[in-house]
């Protein structure tokens, strides 16, 4: 059941004014226009949020770079301290901004919890890194010297998401960021502002509680022209973006110009093969899942299925079984699978992807549109289509971030599905449906999938926090989350020591004077 009315939720997180975003977590540095979020679940009005100036944005960069200076300083155990606190207080609030996601982007409810999950996932990930952020030690080839390498902090990470991730996508950044002893500046996607403030306001609460400078953590809001302020930014050695390939290209050659490092998490063209040794059932659970799950908006999202031929008329036709039980409409009911897209641009969006799958001759089979009438007000919703179609088509190639998907045959050994699935230019996520394991294993080799999370038995879509999330090819290369993915955060330095008397050289080079 849930606790709270979206009002409500948006007390609980600190959003009193909603007029005017400068009464919330941005207050001290917002002084540019002010822009609208809508909700896409019913075309409401939520609030309205003031967005960051050029002139707002140096006193953010001012802030940030001071409290750069002592969070440095406290040792990382300490750090993940204040993170363990973060968490906690995540865990309290965790409805509510569940609610928020759900309410300002148009995923489910429980999608929306899962998100805040996520986000206390890494949060607990973090406090534990912050005693392992290990170097090593290496043999000096000198007599009586010492040799190791160590992390440091790199200084203020500039992070830039998208809306279809307005919550999980920034603490899985700035988690990480902050035990290694990093300041952040955010700039949340100016589709769901109020997911970003909501964050700022918890974690400045936490900052405040144990006297240290809110500017650990700094938001700044608006579209692209802010995020260019960070870009161009050589205070920002770090940007960490999160959008489309257009976005990531624009961001890279930006960074790239004043040598800044960048990590990237761009789009993905997301598909599963399915063999003839493929356990239907669990296929059909994972495509659908993958395909419509968050109306097709998740990078991870399952965007095409490869089948081999002998199976493929059945695969079909229960993928079309299973589209006719989805149910559409309002996100914040636990009864519907699919909610709305993020806004009618996306709409636009989708429906050129089945016009234009059409006229390169695919053919639809569960044939999509809008939804209008009650409940579809917003203009947001439409239905999940499928299509049959050719790798090669253009449209199949693009990432529609919309619930399409597209139907491939393939025909004899799995190598000819691999060839398909890794015949676009993104490289996120891919899955083989299988007990085959000489296929399974084909699959996951040096020959098998080109994309940074490749799945046996699961679908592509989502993914757990332990692992390093990311993708290669045009999807950007960038590492996130687990693993070891907190290195891009720190500066490694290789420190040697002489406790000798003498000065020797390295490889006995002789130097008399
Ligand atoms: P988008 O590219 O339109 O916007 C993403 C963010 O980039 C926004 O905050 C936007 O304001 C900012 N931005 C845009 N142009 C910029 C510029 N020139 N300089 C600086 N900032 C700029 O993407 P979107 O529509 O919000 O999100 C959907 C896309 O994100 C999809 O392609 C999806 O696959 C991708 N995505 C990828 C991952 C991943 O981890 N790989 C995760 C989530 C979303």
């Amino acid at each position: 059941a849930q606790k709270f009315g979206i009002q409500e939720a948006l007390e609980l997180l600190g959003i009193h004014d909603i007029n005017d975003g400068t009464s919330t977590g941005s207050k001290h540095f917002s002084s540019g226009e002010l822009i609208e979020s809508y909700s896409p679940v019913d075309g409401a009005l939520i609030a309205k949020v003031r967005t960051t100036s050029a002139k707002d944005y140096s006193q953010v960069m001012d802030t940030a770079t001071a409290a750069f200076k002592a969070w440095r300083t406290k040792p990382a155990p300490q750090r993940g301290e204040i993170v363990r606190q973060f968490g906690q207080k995540l865990r309290e609030l965790k409805e509510p901004l569940g609610k928020l996601v759900s309410y300002e982007m148009g995923k489910s409810y429980q999608e929306g919890l899962g998100e805040v999950q996520e986000m206390i996932d890494i949060c607990d990930f973090a406090v534990g890194l912050s005693r392992q952020l290990h170097g090593l030690t290496m043999h000096s080839e000198r007599p009586g010297h010492r040799m190791y390498e160590q992390y440091h902090p790199l200084g203020v990470v500039g992070i830039i998401s998208a809306f279809n991730f307005p919550v999980a996508v920034w603490a899985w950044n700035t988690a990480l960021a902050w035990v290694a002893g990093d300041v952040c500046v955010w700039k949340p996607s100016e589709k769901t502002p109020l997911c970003g403030i909501a964050c700022q306001n918890i974690a400045a609460e936490v900052f405040k509680a144990n006297n240290l400078p809110e500017g650990i953590s700094c938001l700044i809001n608006g579209d692209y022209k802010v995020g260019v302020f960070m870009t161009h930014d050589k205070r920002i050695p770090l940007v960490s973006a999160t959008g489309s390939i257009r976005m990531g290209k624009i961001v890279a050659q930006a960074v790239a110009s004043r040598l800044g490092k960048s990590l990237l998490e761009l789009g993905g063209n997301n598909a599963i093969i399915v063999s003839p040794d493929a356990d239907i059932k669990m296929t059909v659970i994972g495509a659908v899942f993958g395909a419509v799950g968050t109306a097709g908006q998740r990078c991870t999202s399952t965007r095409r299925l490869i089948i081999h031929e002998s199976i493929y008329d059945r695969v079909k036709e229960a993928i079309v079984t299973a589209y006719k039980q989805l149910r559409i409409g309002n996100p914040l009911d636990e009864k519907n699978h699919v909610g709305p897209l993020i806004d009618t641009d996306a709409v636009k969006n989708y429906q050129n992807a089945l016009s234009k799958v059409v006229e390169e001759g695919g053919k639809l089979i569960v044939e999509g549109g809008l939804l209008e009438g009650k409940g579809y007000e917003s203009g947001c919703y439409v239905r999940p289509a499928i299509a049959e179609a050719k790798n090669s088509f253009e449209i199949v190639q693009h990432e529609t971030f919309a619930p399409v998907l597209y139907l491939l045959k393939y025909s004899g050994e799995v190598e000819n599905a691999i060839e398909i699935q890794n015949g676009v230019v993104q490289g996120l996520s891919s899955a083989i449906m299988t007990n085959n394991l000489r296929e399974a294993e084909r699959f996951l080799s040096a020959q098998g999938s080109d994309c940074g999370i490749a799945n046996v038995n699961i679908g592509t879509s989502g993914a757990e926090i332990g692992g390093a999330f990311g993708g290669e090819k045009e999807t950007g290369g960038g590492r996130e989350s687990g693993s070891d993915a907190w290195k891009v955060y720190m500066r490694r330095q290789t420190n040697t020591i002489n406790y000798t008397t003498q000065l020797p050289l390295a490889q006995g080079i002789k130097f008399d004077i």
